[in-house]
């Protein structure tokens, strides 16, 4: 695997690949990888014949009090751990490289950016959208892998390169979780010990929608309820828990088709999202 830190540089390094046809596989990360990173990177191993994986803490999806300084960082040990799973190119730019003085372009995607992570985190998918277009570009992968753990997000990022007529596929890759069910995340490293236990209240609150819907419930707002049980059982409360549109992220009143449920909660020092779409016999998909 070769390291690489600026656009020349990666341009040079894809340049035989692209000469020759060869297809190209992207997927971005802000590091600390775990094994749900090392999914995506497998599958782009088995989807594209170069794998590109993008490590960059991208400052503009951060708002001023948020961590972007206590995130976590490990270069050394993200290079190994990317070049187990498959990867021939880590791109490991610097914020200068990215957003070079006179930087003044945002990518905003309406609507689908708002509610949710949208509305408590303001400005966070302009600033994801912006560096995945930025990435697209360097890149220019005919394939972009991103995890259904960052639902919303990968939900934007369709919308964007629909609407933009960006010439690549993206595919959404399965949430790896720990054996009790948490979602991998980078930001599980904030969870002390004594707040583990309370982090599985994301994961079972889903659980608990799925079972309400499989057992008959289709009232959206009677799921919601279904799935708060194990929340306020484990003590944690939601900032949000909604039964949403998977694409337009919009609430709907019924479970009458595919829908999302998305969750986030403060556990300790640790902000956690998770999410799952079910089906309306409440099946998982
Ligand atoms: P991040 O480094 O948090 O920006 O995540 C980089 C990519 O990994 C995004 O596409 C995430 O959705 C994806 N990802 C993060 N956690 C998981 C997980 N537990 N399972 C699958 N994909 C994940």
């Amino acid at each position: 695997m070769r390291t690489v830190r600026t656009v020349a540089e990666l341009r040079e390094a894809l340049a035989p690949a692209r000469r020759d046809g060869a297809t190209i596989g992207l997927v971005p990360t802000m590091g600390a990888l775990h094994a749900g990173h090392l999914s995506l990177i497998e599958a782009a191993r088995a989807g594209t014949d170069v794998v590109v994986v993008s490590l960059f803490v991208n400052p503009t999806q951060f708002a001023p009090d948020e961590d972007l300084d206590a995130y976590p960082r490990d270069e050394a040990g993200d290079a190994r751990a990317a070049e187990g799973a498959g990867a021939d190119v880590l791109f490991a730019p610097s914020v200068a490289e990215v957003y070079p003085d006179g930087f003044a372009t945002t990518v905003r995607v309406a609507g689908v950016s708002d509610p949710l992570e949208g509305a408590r985190r303001p400005g966070h998918f302009d600033g994801v959208a912006t560096v995945v277009t930025k990435l697209l570009n360097m890149v220019q992968p005919d394939v972009a892998y991103f995890g259904r753990k960052d639902a919303q997000q990968l939900a934007v990022i369709r919308r964007l390169v629909a609407d933009l007529n960006l010439p690549v596929r993206i595919e959404g890759c399965p949430t790896v979780r720990e054996p009790d069910g948490l979602a991998m995340s980078s930001r599980n490293a904030y969870l002390a010990p004594e707040d583990r236990p309370r982090a599985l209240a994301l994961s079972r609150a889903l659980e608990a929608a799925r079972e309400a819907v499989a057992a008959g419930t289709t009232d959206a707002a009677a799921v919601a309820a279904a799935a708060r049980v194990p929340m306020d059982e484990l003590g944690v409360e939601p900032e949000y828990l909604a039964v949403v549109d998977p694409e337009t992220f919009q609430p709907v009143t019924a479970v009458d088709r595919d829908v999302l449920v998305a969750v986030a909660a403060r556990v300790g020092r640790a902000r956690l999202i998770d999410n799952a779409t079910i089906r309306p016999d409440g099946s998982v998909p």
